[in-house]
């Protein structure tokens, strides 16, 4: 390859996030180097994501900004991957001259070739190619020097339960899971290079292996338990009707799986939920949460919810508000709805006018902020066992501390909290905080964190293995 820069920008979910990683392993293969300055690179890529209105508005946005940097600098290749490449295709390079390839969710592993013959003929490619019973792309393990604590590892891909609303089993394709045995084989990698931390990505990771007659997921979280050196795993997202009792077990079988399950309701009626193609009522939903906390009484319940669903009345957002209130979430990811191409709800009459889907956003985002804070409260003064991610985001930033303390950390209780933390006898390497385990006592909490104080104390009952306590 000749180019000897890249630049990577990724929009969307933590799919992307891996997807992107994936990419920037590939290429450096071939010897370009990754860089954090858009003016540097002679490639960008652009992953973009396509799952509501606003997510695409930001790729296109971005899109334009470098069409008015390439006129300036003609040799620059630009590419465009990720749902919105998968969606539009050709006439992504029709609507704009710029782009010189468009690549779709399964063309990962054909990219470096793509770029080559780019380079060599100056041609434009497009390559969304969809295959009904996919391979899952061969994964590579990164050979970064500076690892991660926490890692992404996507166990599967792709959707088979078009909810009405949604746009991804059509620009990701069917669902396939990987064998694991490669998702073993990939995560013994990671953790030999430091990392301690896994989340399991999937669009519904609780179906996995389903198709395949693979081990089943609750398997599979067992024997990732089992290896060496990894002290947490999570998963993400679980679709509620697929959530099993073996699953729900899992929670109080394995010590290294933590105590927080993301459960996206979606909404508080039966009626949108029939409607959104949810295969669920509110009572079911209810009664898997009722489940999850008698198995497990500490674990963190976090949820997505879409207001303004075509056809959504005030009672229907009643009910979901009702719902907010009875499950007291620890956190909620809440989205107007945005008609998507080709979801089936696009046909839906009853369309709720902007301002309104505005407005019940707000109130629904208000409702939960009381919930947030109170969960947090709870936390303060209680001592907490964080797996330490690196210094604080603030002191990376360079962003002045409100707290007055010299030097602070980060990482996450077991239910997912971000905290941020100092200590009195600061350890003679810093970085040698990063990846341990540390009792943290809670002095205060926010609205999206807490904040508190590494202190000399078992954490409560060894819960995870492999504490190191730091704390003067
Ligand atoms: N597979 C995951 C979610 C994938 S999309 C699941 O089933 O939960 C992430 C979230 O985006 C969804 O949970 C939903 O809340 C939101 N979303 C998806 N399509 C949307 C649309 N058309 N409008 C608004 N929000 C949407
Ligand atoms: Fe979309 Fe539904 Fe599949 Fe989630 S489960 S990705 S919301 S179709």
């Amino acid at each position: 390859m000749n180019a000897k820069y890249f630049y990577l920008h990724t929009i969307g979910c933590q799919m992307n996030v891996y997807d992107s990683e994936q990419i920037a392993i590939r290429l450096a293969t071939l010897g370009c180097e990754q860089t954090a300055s858009m003016d540097r690179a002679d490639l960008i890529i652009v992953n973009t994501c396509t799952v509501r209105a606003k997510a695409e508005q930001k790729a296109f946005s971005l899109l334009g900004r470098l069409a008015r940097m390439k006129r300036n600098k003609r040799r620059l290749i630009i590419g465009v991957g990720g749902c919105v490449a998968q969606q539009e295709g050709q006439k992504i390079l029709e609507r704009m001259p710029c782009i010189d390839f468009v690549f779709g969710t399964q063309a990962i592993d054909r990219l470096p070739g793509m770029i080559q013959q780019i380079e060599a003929r100056r041609c434009r490619i497009v390559d969304v190619h969809m295959d009904e019973a996919p391979d899952m792309p061969e994964f590579l393990a990164g050979t970064q020097a500076e690892s991660q604590v926490s890692k992404f590892v996507t166990i599967m891909r792709g959707c088979d339960n078009y909810c009405a609303y949604c746009v991804v089993p059509f620009v990701r394709g069917r669902e396939t899971s990987r064998e694991p045995q490669s998702i073993l084989r990939e995560i013994r990698a990671l953790v030999e290079n430091g990392v301690r931390e896994v989340t399991l990505l999937g669009q519904n990771v609780n179906s996995y292996g389903k198709k395949q007659n693979l081990d089943m997921f609750p398997e599979l979280l067992a024997r990732i338990n089992e290896i060496e050196g990894l002290l947490r795993i999570r998963f993400t997202t679980s679709h509620p009707k697929d959530l099993s009792s073996n699953l729900i077990a899992a929670f109080r079988d394995l010590d290294k799986l933590c105590p927080h399950i993301h459960l996206p309701v979606q909404s508080g009626s039966n009626r949108v939920l029939k409607r959104m193609n949810r295969k669920y009522t509110k009572e079911q939903y209810l009664d898997k949460v009722a489940k999850l906390r008698d198995t497990c009484s500490e674990i963190a319940i976090t949820s997505d919810m879409i207001v303004g669903f075509p056809g959504e009345t005030e009672a229907d957002f009643e009910q979901t508000l009702e719902l907010v209130k009875t499950v007291e979430y620890d956190g909620l990811f809440a989205f107007q709805y945005s008609d998507r191409p080709r979801a089936p709800s696009v046909e839906l009459p009853h369309k709720i006018s902007e301002p309104l889907k505005r407005e019940r956003l707000q109130t629904l985002l208000d409702l939960q902020e009381k919930f947030t804070r109170r969960k947090n409260k709870v936390l303060v003064g209680s001592t907490q066992l964080i797996l330490t991610d690196g210094l604080s985001k603030k002191q990376v930033s360079g962003e002045p501390e409100s707290t007055g303390q010299a030097l602070q950390w980060m990482g996450r209780t077991i239910t997912n909290k971000i905290v941020n933390f100092y200590m009195d006898e600061l350890p003679a390497d810093t970085e040698s905080l990063s990846g341990k385990l540390i009792g943290v006592r809670i002095d205060k909490a926010f609205s999206h964190s807490l904040f508190g104080k590494a202190i000399n104390a078992e954490p409560s009952a060894g819960r995870l293995k492999g504490v190191e306590n730091y704390a003067a």
